[in-house]
């Protein structure tokens, strides 16, 4: 048994007996992650200031992840406006986010089930973290609790008052493995549309290079190019080849976040972006969002309803406003249609049987946002707009999602040279810091305009007035 000096009371965090922190650094490390700057140039400003040579850079960061493994956060990921079940959520991929990963360097696991230990798979990630400090005592060859990318176990990140249980969806390894039905295949797999406007936004010489890295002929104009990109990725292997190209080695992170820009989950995707990586986040839920908002919403809507048979997690109209017959869409095309949620604005008072806590209602649709309604090009997507429903109109910032993405893209020249494990670990300690800070200024704001004192969270996890 080994005991080690850590006692926060005076001040200090041990780190592993040669590097100790000062809390207030750690603080400071803390608050510069929120302001995008690496720890690495914060500790390149100290040296330079005080004119001393700092351990190596990449220890002391080990030691202020080693103090935020140790602080008790709970990582609620809830806004305290929406509540733990916000009734409206908009999802989409930070595709910039990556670790170098080689995809085959990922077992295939022996007894796949699709369902991980979300507690346990983030206690690992801890512990990991934790060890390190202990280093000189483990031999590095049989370090324990090391967390390497597995099917089995990575696990996404949901608050604990939105998730079901600990016991989640992670259904990854079926991207791979498992055959597409034909209506699948026409509306499921991942747009390749995506992949080519990634291309299309490169340059020249970055084309070639791709094409010639792929075995192709890289001569002829961009456009050549990408027409003949476009031929080689309907063929899977290919696909993958030129999405681990493009979009780095592993799959961005799928994100969930209510329209005030908390985020709710997250899914750090071993494989490229498919609807399913949403599907298993929101099925993992203790309730799933009247409204969702995703730039590719028809492919959830027919994975949820080929996957859940019998739970139909969109309907009615497969998560359409309305039903898809030609006149509906004819209105709908000449802006002639209005589709009314009242129970967005006033619950209902009788709720529906599985109704929603928030609205009552068990109505679940998805929809598109404004800024990628060119994407759909089936005519029956028209009747997923969000400007339909005037009770949307206004509620909706649907950008808040890529003003996220731009924020924590500015954290990726140091997050993305991280190991997986590490990165990810890191990712959600940020993320938790943002939303508090978001939801201590909507404290405060409350208090400040509606001149009260005690502001308090109801059994939904919404922000009221007085003491509860
Ligand atoms: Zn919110």
């Amino acid at each position: 048994m080994i005991y080690r000096y850590q006692e926060w009371a005076d001040g200090v965090h041990n780190y592993d007996d040669h590097i100790i922190l000062s809390l207030h650094f750690c603080l400071y490390i803390r608050a510069s992650l929120q302001t995008h700057t690496t720890a690495g140039r914060v500790f390149e400003a100290m040296e330079l200031s005080l004119g001393v040579k700092l351990p190596p850079h990449s220890r002391i960061l080990q030691g202020y992840m080693h103090f935020e493994a140790l602080t008790d956060h709970q990582y609620i990921y809830s806004c305290v406006k929406c509540g733990s079940n916000p009734a409206i959520v908009v999802m989409d991929l930070h595709k910039k986010g990556v670790f170098s990963l080689p995809v085959s360097e990922i077992p295939d696991p022996s007894d796949y089930t699709g369902i991980v230990d979300m507690e346990e798979f983030w206690t690992s990630l801890s512990s990991e973290i934790i060890s390190d400090g202990l280093m000189e005592t483990f031999n590095q060859e049989t370090k324990p609790f090391v967390v390497q990318p597995d099917y089995n176990k990575w696990s996404p990140w949901i608050g604990p008052q939105t998730r079901k249980s600990n016991l989640v969806y992670n259904t990854e390894w079926e991207k791979v493995h498992k055959k597409l039905t034909s209506s699948e295949k026409v509306n499921v797999e991942i747009p390749e549309d995506r992949l080519l406007e990634q291309v299309m936004a490169m340059k020249v010489e970055e084309v070639k290079k791709l094409c010639k890295s792929c075995g192709m002929d890289s001569s002829g104009s961009k456009m050549d190019l990408i027409l003949q990109l476009r031929t080689e990725i309907k063929n899977r292997s290919s696909y993958d080849k030129v999405f681990a190209k493009v979009w780095g080695a592993s799959g961005g992170w799928a994100t969930i976040m209510c329209p005030c820009g908390i985020v709710y989950s997250l899914k750090f995707n071993l494989r490229a972006e498919s609807p399913r990586d949403y599907m298993d986040m929101l099925m993992s839920w203790q309730h799933i969002p009247n409204i969702v908002i995703y730039d590719f919403a028809r492919g959830l809507a027919t994975h949820g309803t080929i996957r859940f048979p019998t739970a139909l997690p969109f309907s009615p109209h497969e998560g359409r406003l309305l039903s898809p017959t030609a006149e509906n869409i004819q209105c709908a095309k000449e802006g002639r249609l209005t589709v009314k949620l009242p129970w967005l604005i006033k619950a209902k008072e009788t709720p529906d049987i599985n109704g929603h806590p928030l609205t009552g209602s068990s109505e679940h649709y998805v929809l598109y946002d404004k800024l990628h309604e060119g994407n759909t090009k089936d005519d029956k997507d028209v009747l997923r707009r969000i400007e339909l429903v005037p009770e949307l109109a206004g509620r909706i910032n649907s950008q808040v999602v890529e003003q996220f993405f731009s924020q924590m893209e500015k954290d990726n020249y140091f997050l993305n040279m991280m190991k997986p494990s590490t990165q990810i670990f890191l990712i959600r300690n940020i993320i938790h810091h943002r939303n508090s800070i978001v939801n201590t200024a909507r404290m405060d704001k409350i208090k400040k305009s509606l001149d009260v004192e005690h502001v308090t969270l109801n059994k939904h996890g919404q922000a009221v007035i007085g003491k509860m």
